[in-house]
């Protein structure tokens, strides 16, 4: 459904120059795709700058780099606030911070948030979900889209729990609260969903295809029962979690992968153009 959805996040690395290396790479390289690179908010204005339009920016606030936690880099930043005290009015000039930066997308729920952090979406802690539904709002009401990450832990799918654990993260991004004060979300035209299970994330145990697909299937089909069945036709769903330039190409192939979001091997621009290039 949809073209092909390739995000790199960049997470808490780089510097000026392996960012400019990477850049240039990115702009000489032919690229099929819908490509969003994310650095790390220091960097953003230096690489909407020098990257061709041709790749879309994020803004994200994944919590590690090479070589563990970073906890000195985005300490604390709401990924629409930038800046250690969150409210709604800060988050609504944040956004615009980041519009004024040219970035098109957010990154919200990464896993390293949800379980580094604690913003997490079980329901003794509804508000901090809350906050995934309401940073979505204030960026999509405002032309910004939303790359939506959902996935579980390892324990959870040894429990059997996957899809549960997805669900509920589905709903508190669709704002489906046990109590009713909030809005739906105001479209669903800008949002794409990663899946991302957290036991696949910067471990080099990358979900099988099938894996993977199985849990795309179910997503569609949550989309489709509590949602609608357009919104489930169209929006992208697309597979986070040591995607690489040797295993892309038969995760790309299943039908319910729309694309992916690339972790370390983003950073390397030769593999990450080969990933951005997978559906052929
Ligand atoms: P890796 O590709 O490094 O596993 O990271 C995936 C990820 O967390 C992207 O958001």
């Amino acid at each position: 459904s949809g073209k092909f959805f390739v995000g790199g996040n960049w997470k808490c690395n780089g510097t000026k120059d392996s960012i400019s290396k990477l850049v240039s790479d990115l702009n000489s390289a032919t690229l099929e795709s819908d490509i969003v690179v994310a650095p790390p908010f220091v960097y953003i204005d230096q690489v909407k700058n020098s990257l061709s339009d041709r790749i879309e920016i994020s803004a994200q606030n994944s919590w590690t780099g090479k070589g563990g936690f970073y906890w000195r880099n985005q300490v604390g930043a709401s990924v629409v606030f930038v800046s250690v005290f969150c409210n709604f009015y800060s988050r609504i000039r944040g956004v615009e911070q980041l519009k004024d930066l040219g970035c098109k997308w957010v990154i919200l729920g990464h896993s390293e948030r949800r379980h580094i952090i604690g913003e997490n979406d079980q329901p003794d802690q509804v508000l901090s979900s809350a906050v995934h539904w309401e940073e979505g709002c204030v960026c999509l009401k405002r032309g910004v889209g939303v790359i939506a990450c959902i996935g579980e832990l390892l324990e959870e799918r040894e429990a059997g729990k996957t899809f549960d654990v997805c669900f509920q993260q589905m709903k508190a991004y669709a704002g489906k609260f046990a109590f009713s004060l909030v809005d739906a979300v105001p479209s669903w035209d800008n949002i794409v969903i990663a899946y991302e299970p957290v036991w696949a994330i910067g471990t080099g145990k990358v979900a099988t295809p099938a894996q993977a697909q199985e849990v795309h299937v179910a997503i569609r089909d949550w989309l489709s029962k509590n949602v609608s069945a357009e919104v489930a036709s169209k929006t992208r769903i697309i597979y986070g979690g040591s995607v690489n330039g040797g295993n892309c190409a038969e995760l790309a192939k299943q039908e319910d992968i729309d694309g992916f979001l690339v972790g370390g091997a983003s950073l390397k621009g030769p593999e990450f153009a080969t990933i951005i290039n997978s559906v052929t």
